[in-house]
Order: structure tokens, then C-alpha cells, then sequence
């Protein structure tokens, strides 16, 4: 009986298995045959249907990765030579930055008239002389508030600086700056004339304590900053 029942038993299990099997198959039958397709319509043989498969799968996705990779580290490559080029040149400017001068005299020339009282009345500049045409530069960093005629002056540019101070260029023969235009300094601005109340070719450069403001020692002022003239 022990034996029958083991019999039986194993004949249940059997019966169980093949059920189970039959069921594995009826959910299992897709990918395989999937496989088995996939290797048949690449024209591979063989009965190891699920290693020809990944086999040849594989490769592919493998050289597709290399080739992503491949592709991601030329463009992370590219992306770091621009990140240097970038700050190489970011350093350069920055050098070059703090290397110009920030302050220079607005012309070249004679010293031919300061600050204060002269003929009887106060000269509110100082005057530079040269020839007609000599180029005439923004004494420092600023923004031109007005180019133009001005009484007395003939023409004049007048340009406001970071700190609120104003520099005016008069007697100009042209001007080759806008208003509102930012300049730095050393920027060309004007060509030196003989304009207005002058009596030969020459700058007359003021330096205003802010628009409006009190007129100041040019001289001083660009002693401040280091300069003689
Ligand atoms: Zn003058």
C-alpha cells in the first residue's frame, strides 16, 4: 500500500507537473518562440535559441553604448575645451581689464592755462594746446551726457563718470561720440579745434563735482589719479 500510495503520489506529482508544465508553457510559449523567430529571421541556427539570441543581441546593444559613449565623451571633451577657451580668454580680459589705465590726461599737447582767476575773471578749466585735429580722449570711465554746441565753448562733450563726476571737452572741431554712449578711458571722443571764445587751437577740460556741480582743479583732480600735466 506504502508503495501504491507512493506510486500514486509520484503519479499526482507527475500528472501536477506536466499540468504545471503545460500551463508554464501556454504563458511561456511566446518568448521563446519570440527568440526562436528572432534567430531564424537573422537566418541563425542552432537549437540554443535563448544564447544566439542575447548573442546576437548583445553586440549590438554593446557597440551602440560604445558608441553613445564614444559620442558623450567627445562632447564632454568639447564642452571642456570651450569651458577653458571660455576662461581663458574671461582671464585675459580680465587682465587686460586691470592692466589699462583707468585714468589718462584728455589730450596731448601745451600747458598753456590752469585753473582760477585769469584777465580778471576765473578760468573754470584748464587748457591744453596742439593742432587742429588732435585727437581728444574721455579722461576716465563714463557715459557721454551731451555732445553738441555750447556757449562759449564752440562745441563740447560732456561725459559723466562712475563716481558722479563730470568731465567737459570744449573748443572741440568734432566729436565722434553719442549721447548716452559709454566710453572708457582713453576712448577717442572729440578732435581738438579752435571754437567758440579761444584764441588758437586748444582743449579747455573742466572737472564738475557731479552734474551741476562745483567746478574743481582739473590738474588736481588728475593728480589724484596719478597724472600731471
Ligand atoms: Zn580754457
Amino acid at each position: 500500500m506504502a508503495a501504491g500510495a507512493f506510486a500514486a503520489a509520484a503519479a499526482g506529482q507527475t500528472i501536477k507537473s506536466d499540468s504545471d508544465s503545460s500551463s508554464d508553457n501556454h504563458a511561456g510559449v511566446t518568448p521563446l518562440a519570440s527568440s526562436h523567430d528572432a534567430n531564424a529571421a537573422m537566418g541563425v541556427g542552432g537549437n540554443d535559441t535563448t544564447t544566439m539570441a542575447s548573442s546576437r543581441i548583445l553586440p549590438a546593444d554593446q557597440s551602440t553604448n560604445a558608441s553613445a559613449e564614444v559620442q558623450k565623451l567627445a562632447e564632454t571633451t568639447q564642452i571642456t575645451a570651450d569651458r577653458q577657451a571660455r576662461e581663458a580668454e574671461a582671464a585675459r580680459k580680465a587682465a587686460a581689464e586691470a592692466a589699462r589705465p583707468k585714468f589718462v590726461v584728455p589730450a596731448e599737447g601745451t600747458f598753456t592755462s590752469g585753473f582760477g582767476a585769469r584777465w580778471g575773471t576765473s578760468h573754470m578749466g584748464i587748457d591744453i594746446a596742439n593742432a587742429i585735429g588732435t585727437p581728444i580722449v574721455a579722461a576716465a570711465d563714463g557715459v557721454v551726457l551731451e555732445v553738441g554746441p555750447a556757449s562759449g565753448f564752440g562745441n563740447w562733450v560732456r561725459i559723466q563718470h562712475d563716481d558722479g563726476t563730470v568731465t567737459v571737452y570744449g573748443h572741440i572741431s568734432s566729436y565722434s561720440v553719442s549721447e548716452g554712449e559709454r566710453v572708457k578711458a582713453g576712448d577717442e571722443i572729440a578732435a581738438m579745434g579752435n571754437e567758440g571764445q579761444s584764441t588758437g587751437p586748444h582743449l579747455h577740460f573742466e572737472v564738475w563735482q557731479g552734474e551741476g556741480g562745483e567746478k574743481i582743479d582739473p590738474a588736481g583732480w588728475l593728480a589724484e589719479h596719478g597724472l600731471s600735466v
